[in-house]
């Protein structure tokens, strides 16, 4: 039998349905939720991403202003203006699109960031919320994966939950997401030996390493739920996930693609931040 694909491309297209609902409601308050987002020079992954989060932004009825600087952007310039969106009270949500050109110090731009419009999660007061479990944004890739269990029918609760990688931006929070939602939890990270062996626990897989077929059909146990993570390249240079799919998909309950799996449920959740932070600041 094989598994069930988690569509993340619908499922991104309900939650914009929920969250241009949320939009129509304050925008009858008066309020008109914005998310603001500063790019820091040319690359073109980065300049495809920031325009994705405006079409999506227009496509909920929310207000996106960009900020474009050059490469050569002095740090101070860019803290400064972080500041002023901070202090500006027509502003929601608000985030750095990283990564940013080396001359600055990434941690010190996301801690300038106003923790009431941290959009990204990324700050580590939202961090630190998480962690303990407080309210707060949650990064949104890893609140994404956790709504695409949810739409496969998978609870988490008493579910043994293996997630590959450790980075802050992913294989941490999901980590404390599952943990949160009452699974039993295994990171696994680049110095775990015989990652199979734990894998092949796994009722619930996440796989956010950064390098094709990491997760073959052997080191999945039969029925598991698979959330692919990765952005990689094949041989052929198409966009491919860190699971060999179609090898899993042979073994796993259930699976996420890639394309159209985690990645558009990450610009989906951006939105629900977005509009979480312009609720707020509503009261
Ligand atoms: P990082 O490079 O920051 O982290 C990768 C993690 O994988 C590290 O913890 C690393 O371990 C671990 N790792 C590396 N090699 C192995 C291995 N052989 N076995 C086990 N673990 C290993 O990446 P990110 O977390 O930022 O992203 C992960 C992937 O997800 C990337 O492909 C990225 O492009 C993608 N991504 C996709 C998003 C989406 O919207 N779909 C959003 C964000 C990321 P160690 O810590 O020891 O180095």
């Amino acid at each position: 039998m094989t598994a069930q694909i988690i569509d993340g491309k619908a499922l991104a297209a309900e939650v914009r349905a929920e969250v241009a609902v949320r939009v129509a409601a304050l925008r009858a308050r008066g309020l008109q939720p914005t998310l603001a987002v500063i790019l820091v020079g040319d690359n073109p992954a980065s300049m495809t991403y920031v325009r994705h989060k405006g079409s999506d932004c227009e496509s909920v009825g929310m207000r996106f202003v960009l900020d474009r600087y050059p490469a050569d952007l002095a740090e101070a310039a860019l803290l400064a203006r972080i500041e002023a969106l901070n202090a500006d009270p027509s502003v929601h949500g608000m985030l750095v699109q990283l990564p940013l050109p080396k001359h600055i110090d990434t941690n010190k731009v996301i801690a300038a960031i106003s923790p009431l419009k941290d959009a990204d999660g990324f700050h580590v007061q939202s961090a630190g919320a998480l962690m303990i479990g407080l309210p707060g944004f949650k990064p949104c890739t890893p609140y994404g994966c956790m709504r695409m269990l949810k739409a496969a029918g998978v609870d988490p609760k008493g579910k043994h939950a293996v997630v590959v990688g450790r980075s802050n931006i992913v294989g941490k929070p999901m980590a404390l997401l599952l943990l949160q939602a009452h699974a039993t939890v295994t990171i696994c990270h680049s110095a775990t030996p015989d990652l199979g062996a734990f894998t092949r626990q796994a009722d619930i897989l996440v796989a956010a390493v950064g390098r094709r077929r990491t997760i073959t059909a052997d080191m999945v146990k039969p029925g598991a739920a698979v959330i692919d993570v990765g952005m990689n390249q094949d041989e052929a240079g198409k966009l491919c996930g860190d699971v060999d799919f179609a090898g899993v998909r042979e073994v796993a309950g259930s699976i996420t693609p890639v394309p159209g799996g985690v990645g558009p449920m990450t610009r989906a959740m951006l939105l629900v931040n977005t509009v979480e932070a312009a609720e707020r600041a509503a009261g």
